[in-house]
């Protein structure tokens, strides 16, 4: 039996239930599907939980104007829906050699709307992190932290209060264009079924590129190789070093094996960079002395051994190591040629950020 909908929406991760959110009060028919039994098992629950401000990314690209979009909107919907979340701020440090780099991130922070960006003194830096060693840093009083289950669970309560519906432990498995939209199959253990929508919006994270394998109809010299990036995080035993987020510069890859805190003022670090073949989540305890060396730049007392193994995420890259950085892609039928169809690919940091604004864009476009 085929069941008719207007919208179906591939991926519940944080991005997939914004896009259900923003259809479903727009009065859409929307059906999201996820092959998981619970919402955001993959990037939405591996990340660094952090609300970013927006001074990192190109002036211009998406990455930029939808981060300081969605972090305005996402601390709206926060203290809307009494949803854990604090903005505690956060020091961008700055070793010697860096100082001059410090200066162009202010001014790129700047040009993408963050107004709230201060230059400090090394004294200023110590006034606020006492363990910090450094050179010069940067303030960003907007960037924060969120309980991002809190954050699911309220998306998740809005798609069902607007009559959307997500369907878990059931996978996308084909996909065909057909006249009119979409003939989309899936399964849920072992039993198949085909839904008819008139749209699909293919938020599948790491998968994304896969599905597009998956859709018959979808031009086979537009699809993409899919690139991964692990990042590994410790947590910080026995010890609470910072009261604020301590980053160091950034580099190609990342933003610097940084500290963040829990909600409960704990610390961990991370995410490093490790270019990987395919998605795994295992933690090799052997990183810890990467991070030792790279933590002990901007906290010289760090203590042996307060390292303990947290967890990973996998960055879903649209270029490959050595190769910069790329915007999220947002694509419709003007670049696929597929009616109907939109991809999110590339959703990175600071996808999580930048949900609703995603969500808004998504929206918009349909
Ligand atoms: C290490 C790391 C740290 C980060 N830190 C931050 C941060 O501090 N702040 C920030 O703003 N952003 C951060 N991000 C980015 C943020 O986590 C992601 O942009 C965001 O979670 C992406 O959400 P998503 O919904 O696109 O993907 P996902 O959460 O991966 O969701 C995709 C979903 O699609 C489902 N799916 C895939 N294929 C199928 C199929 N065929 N059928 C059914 N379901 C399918 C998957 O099961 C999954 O649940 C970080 C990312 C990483 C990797």
């Amino acid at each position: 039996m085929t069941t008719r909908v207007e919208v179906v929406v591939v991926g519940a991760g944080v991005v997939g239930l914004a896009v259900a959110r923003a259809l479903a009060l727009a009065g859409r028919e929307v059906v999201v599907i996820e092959r998981h039994r619970l919402p955001g098992q993959e990037t939405t629950s591996r990340n660094s939980g952090v609300i970013h401000s927006g001074l990192y990314y190109p002036q211009g690209s998406l990455k930029a104007r939808l981060c300081v979009r969605g972090r305005d909107l996402l601390y709206e919907f926060c203290e809307a829906r009494g949803i854990a979340h604090a903005r505690c701020g956060k020091i961008i440090v700055a070793q010697e050699a860096q100082v001059p780099g410090l200066a162009s991130l202010a001014r790129k922070g700047q040009a993408n709307g963050v107004t709230d960006l201060k230059l400090l003194t090394v004294d200023e830096v110590r006034r606020l992190e006492p363990a910090v060693r450094c050179a010069a840093g940067l303030w960003s009083p907007s960037t924060g932290i969120i309980d991002v289950h809190e954050y699911i669970g309220a998306l998740q309560a809005d798609i069902d209060a607007a009559d959307g519906t997500v369907v878990y432990g059931t996978e996308v498995v084909h996909i065909e264009a057909v006249p009119h939209g979409f003939a989309v199959t899936v399964s849920s253990e072992g039993q198949v079924d085909t839904l008819a929508s008139r749209v699909v919006v293919n938020s599948a994270g790491l998968h994304a590129i896969d599905l597009l394998r998956l859709l018959g109809g979808y031009p086979a010299g537009r699809l993409r190789t899919p690139h991964f990036a692990k990042g590994t995080y410790f947590v910080c035993n026995g010890v609470r070093p910072f009261t604020h987020l301590v980053y160091p510069m950034p580099n190609e890859a990342g933003l610097g094996v940084h500290a963040t805190l829990d909600l409960g003022g704990a610390t961990r670090f991370g995410p490093d960079v490790e270019w990987v073949d395919r998605v795994d989540y295992a933690v090799d305890a052997s990183r810890a002395a990467g991070f030792y060396e790279a933590i002990r730049e901007y906290w010289p007392s760090m203590p042996a051994g307060c390292l303990q193994p947290g967890y990973a995420g996998v960055r879903p890259k649209l270029v490959g190591e050595g190769a910069g950085a790329a915007d999220f892609v947002i694509e419709g039928a003007e670049s696929h040629g597929v009616a109907g169809l939109i991809n999110l690919l590339g959703i990175e940091s600071p996808g999580l950020t930048a949900s609703l604004a995603l969500a808004e864009e998504v929206a918009g476009r349909l």
